[in-house]
């Protein structure tokens, strides 16, 4: 507190210890390094972190998606 840092949470795990938390400046500049909050590993920029927020939970949701509808077409719907 105070060191003007703060934490978010990551949508892919950090590869060492597997934490979602990482820590960055709060400038928030594009070439902030952002690293793991528990193990100190460099997880890359804040420009990097960005795209993978914007990117990541999108393509999870359409692939939850797609499983919903494959199912619906495999399983006759009797209702
Ligand atoms: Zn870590």
């Amino acid at each position: 507190m105070g060191d003007l840092s703060e934490e978010m949470r990551m949508p892919t795990a950090c590869p060492e210890c597997g934490s979602h938390s990482v820590r960055l400046s709060e400038a928030h500049n594009p070439d902030d390094k952002v690293f793991c909050s528990s193990c100190n590993t460099l997880r890359g920029q804040y420009a990097d972190l960005q795209k993978e927020l914007e990117n990541k939970p999108k393509s999870e949701a359409e692939r939850l998606l797609e499983e919903v509808v494959n199912k619906k077409s495999d399983a006759p719907d009797q209702s």
